[in-house]
């Protein structure tokens, strides 16, 4: 089944702004076929705020962060879930879904952060700190979720951490995100040394000369950045923050530091704001393109699986997190 040329029309009206009108030949073909392939297989499709224009705004169900794709998660009336995003994001999709089959493009899809800490490295903190809650950030495995107290996200972490009514938590596994929140807490944090490979290359410098270059340039910091990034920017916050700044203060002019994409995304909803765009690219969410969310949809890969045992003590330290 193809989509009508109406519907393709009005696709790529919704995206002209970012992709010249030569690219969008190579797009359209995967575009039909995953339309088709959704309606055939009852499948929906989550892409987080860094996928491209052409997923994001053109084949995508349910959008936005990490919080939000779990929330909807759980919402979804289909038998098949494609993530287009990393793999943590898929396995708390699946986690959330234990009786939908959830689908990730590219099992290559990984995360710095997620990279970071293992299951025993968790368990040696708690060694370490006996009694001490352990709050994890949803980058990560389900393995470490499993060994975890409650997940956070970088949009909800302060109430989590505040939440838990203790004088120290332990923040895992992003030390920037960690010293960040700390700074709007009185809660002793004590972090992990892990670090998102994009936003870790943010420095101070970047946002002073942004500033030079673009004079009144509003700067959006996401907590992920260093410390120093989010001290010198405008407003910091996770990218459905970012996202609703821009839509309440509708700045002249606005820098977004965080992935490329996002600036992308948010800009074609925001036509009227002119956005500086540099660019720091995740290479784990671009490995999700339109040739494999249609492949894993025609050959039904690859399908994510999780030990009942870590999923039932992960699936606990989400749901903890979606009852705060
Ligand atoms: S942007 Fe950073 S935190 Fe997000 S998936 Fe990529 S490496 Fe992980």
């Amino acid at each position: 089944m193809s989509i009508s040329l109406s519907t393709a029309a009005s696709l790529y009206d919704r995206v002209r702004r970012v992709i010249p009108p030569i690219e969008w030949p190579a797009f359209s073909d995967d575009i039909d076929a995953i339309l088709a392939l959704k309606r055939e297989r009852n499948a929906v499709i989550l892409a987080h705020n860094y996928q491209t224009p052409e997923i994001f705004h053109c084949v995508a169900d349910i959008v936005g962060d990490s919080l939000a794709l779990a929330r909807k998660a759980m919402t979804v009336d289909a038998q098949v879930i494609v993530l287009a995003g990393v793999h943590f994001m898929a396995e708390t999709a699946k986690l959330l879904n234990p009786g939908k089959t959830v689908l990730i493009p590219d099992l290559g899809a990984g995360c710095s952060l997620a990279d970071s800490i293992t299951a025993a490295d968790v368990r040696l903190m708690r060694q370490r700190y006996p009694g001490v809650p352990v709050v994890t950030y949803v980058n990560t495995s389900a393995a470490v979720k499993a060994e975890s107290d409650i997940c956070c996200t970088s949009g909800n972490a302060l109430a989590i951490v505040e939440s838990l009514g203790t004088p120290r938590v332990i923040m895992l596994p992003d030390e920037y995100l960690a010293r960040n929140i700390a700074t709007q807490t009185k809660v002793e944090i004590i972090a992990w040394k892990g670090h998102c490979e994009v936003h870790e290359r943010f420095t101070p410098a970047d946002i002073r000369e942004l500033r030079e270059a673009h004079p009144g340039v509003t700067v959006l910091a996401h907590p992920e950045c260093p410390p120093e990034v989010v001290a010198e920017a405008d407003f910091a916050g996770s990218t459905a923050a970012m996202s609703d700044y821009v839509g309440r203060h509708k700045p002249a002019r606005v820098v977004l530091m965080t992935e490329c994409s996002m600036s992308d995304n948010v800009a074609i909803e925001h036509p009227e704001v002119d956005f500086v765009r540099p660019c720091n690219l995740c290479p784990h969410m671009k490995r999700i393109t339109l040739a494999n969310i249609r492949a894993a949809l025609e050959e039904n890969r690859h399908v994510v699986t999780i030990d009942p045992d870590v999923a039932d003590r992960a699936r606990r330290a989400v749901e903890r997190m979606l009852a705060v």
